[in-house]
């Protein structure tokens, strides 16, 4: 299937082509034909499928189909999204499957000063992506209107639901006219997040997209059981002895990240952290500079990372178990995307193996783990016992592996690992 298939207009699919997308991925497949009907619909899909597109290509062209003139611009399409960084990056889709129409977006998300944003909103657009609160704030001030609204999408609900956003959320709806198109993606469907698509949507159509399992098929994983004094040690190990071009390394608290920068930033292995104590230009700074491959390596927390998209990101790596196993799969996702491989290590000390449990038990597998790597002092107590055919990563045989923890050890005498 084509997207001139799926009855794309010329200027979209010019644009297209220009990203060197080539076919509509499943998502996309299905969702387009039902929102350029102007049906409500309702997403099971995570990040990573394609679902940005699935949204913005229906949404600029219908936009396009019903386009009067442009003299008077209204806000005729809202995306609300929990992250900044993910609002920027729909913002940027937009930008570019719209590229050859008269179309208009703008981002607005809060962190920074208001200006800006407000002068954007003044020049007229027709297609807003915003985080809740700046949306809301901007609302109050009398900036925006969301009289016109005929397409709302309410992105990564559960995240959503997840950060506290309900009450923005309701708040929103209730200004939302009745009359409109309305999209509801979400990677879970718990019964709160079912309950508020209820609240949003009409009569929906369903696309469920990539179980939480698809993508944890795809990426390739093991796990390394290491003390948590260890871990530091292993993690240069790995960025320098595997054929690693992009790290994303995930700490579990901000704290952690600044920490793990500094101890590789001493080692001479060049790192930057993303999180929510970082100022806004900070982290835009550091994503620009993964993006291009002037990082190699991002620490990042969850939330922080939510939004990240970089082309082909080779690795992940869990420095810190998520004690939420769908955070692993969010995780493991930022790798593997739109169809290329992925590579994730988890590292895994004794407290954290209740959450390996909880993390194998959703996705249906056993991570296979890394035997006799030069930092493992945890035994393994057996829980991991379906691994005897236990694959260390790529380039790491068992011989390498077993040097290298000689070398490890033979020059690090004086140092007594705890024994968990
Ligand atoms: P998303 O799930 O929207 O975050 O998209 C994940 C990644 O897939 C992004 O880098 C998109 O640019 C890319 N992508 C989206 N649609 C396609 C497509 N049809 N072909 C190739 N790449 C795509």
């Amino acid at each position: 299937m084509t997207f001139k298939d799926l009855e794309i207009i010329p200027p979209i699919l010019s644009a297209l082509s220009e990203q060197g997308y080539t076919a509509p991925t499943p998502i996309q497949q299905q969702s387009i034909p039902i929102l350029l009907q102007g049906k409500d619909l309702l997403g099971c899909a995570q990040t990573g499928t394609g679902k940005t597109a699935a949204f913005a290509i229906p949404i600029l062209q219908n936009l396009l189909a019903n386009k009067t003139g442009t003299k008077s611009r209204n806000i005729s399409a809202l995306v609300v999204t929990p992250t900044r960084e993910l609002a920027i990056q729909i913002d940027e889709n937009f930008t570019k499957y719209g590229k050859f129409t008269p179309l208009r977006n703008t981002v607005i998300f809060g962190g920074v000063k208001q200006a800006s944003q407000v002068k954007a909103l003044r020049s007229g657009v027709d297609i807003l992506i915003a985080t809740p609160g700046r949306l809301l704030d901007l609302i109050q001030q009398g900036y925006i209107s969301l009289n016109h609204i005929k397409y709302f999408v309410l992105d990564e609900a559960d995240q959503m639901l997840d950060m506290g956003f309900i009450h923005d959320i309701k708040k929103i709806i209730a200004k939302l006219p009745t009359e409109r198109q309305s999209l509801f993606f979400s990677a879970t469907m718990a019964p709160a997040i079912v309950n508020l698509s209820k609240k949003i949507l009409g009569n929906p159509e369903r696309v469920t997209i990539a179980p939480e399992q698809t993508t944890a098929e795809k990426v390739e994983q093991c796990v390394y059981f290491v003390p948590r004094q260890n871990k530091i040690p292993l993690l240069k190990h790995l960025l320098r002895e595997e054929d690693i071009a992009s790290a994303l390394v995930f700490s579990r608290t901000k704290h952690g990240a600044n920490k793990i920068v500094k101890l590789l930033n001493r080692s001479d292995i060049h790192a930057e952290a993303i999180h929510g104590n970082k100022s806004q230009n900070a982290r835009q700074k550091a994503l620009e500079n993964f993006k291009n491959g002037d990082t190699t390596v991002l620490v990042a927390t969850d939330i922080a990372a939510r939004g990240i998209d970089v082309d082909s990101l080779s690795h992940v790596i869990n420095y810190d178990l998520p004690n939420v196993p769908e955070t692993y799969v969010h995780r493991i996702g930022r790798t593997g995307r739109a169809g290329a491989s992925g590579m994730a290590y988890s590292f895994c000390d004794v407290e954290e193996r209740p959450y390996l449990r909880d993390i194998q038990k959703l996705i249906g597998q056993t991570i296979p783990s890394v035997k006799e790597h030069p930092f493992d002092t945890v035994e393994d107590n057996g829980e991991n016992n379906n691994n005897n055919n236990a694959r260390p990563p790529r380039g790491n045989n068992n011989s390498q592996n077993n040097r290298r923890k000689s070398n490890y050890r033979s020059s690090n005498r004086s140092r007594s690992p705890r024994k968990d």
